[in-house]
């Protein structure tokens, strides 16, 4: 992993950055899912192609860790009528948990974050519910 250093985005609404991204190398390493929620790490770091390697041996990384890459807008199936679905979705689910709190997680991409943009303190109170893949495990049969 490095240091991704101080953000290069511009504030025009685009080159905003996801989240809730995949692990990959050069995604930026936003926390890992703990038993009460994401821990975010406050300084910005990169993951190498080396901890997506080591990572995905044990399942799917995105079940235990969170990253932010660049939002592709219209090229993600969560974008639509010009915003992020996926805060939204979630802040209708749970009304109360997103307007409670008053401290901010300590987040590294809070600048340039598509959900904040979109939504401000709201999406961080529930930011730290969401995982990426809350998909079961599937067991396979082996015959
Ligand atoms: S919603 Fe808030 S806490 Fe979550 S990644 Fe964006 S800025 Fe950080």
């Amino acid at each position: 992993m490095n240091n991704a250093g101080p953000s290069t985005q511009m504030p025009n609404g685009h080159n905003k950055m996801c989240p809730s991204s995949h692990c990959s190398d050069g995604a930026i390493l936003l926390g890992v899912v703990g038993p009460q929620g994401v821990i975010y790490r406050e300084q910005r770091t990169r993951v190498d192609a080396a901890f997506v390697e080591a990572a995905s041996q044990i399942g799917n990384p995105e079940k235990r860790f969170r990253f932010a890459n660049k939002c592709v807008e219209c090229g993600c199936k969560q974008w639509a009528n010009g915003k992020c679905n996926v805060i939204e979705t979630v802040m209708g689910h749970y009304p109360d948990e997103s307007s409670q709190g008053s401290e901010l997680p300590k987040c590294s991409i809070r600048d340039t974050c598509r959900w904040f943009s979109q939504a401000g303190r709201a999406a961080c109170m529930i930011c730290p519910r969401i995982v990426t893949d809350c998909r079961e495990d599937i067991a396979q049969a082996s015959g």
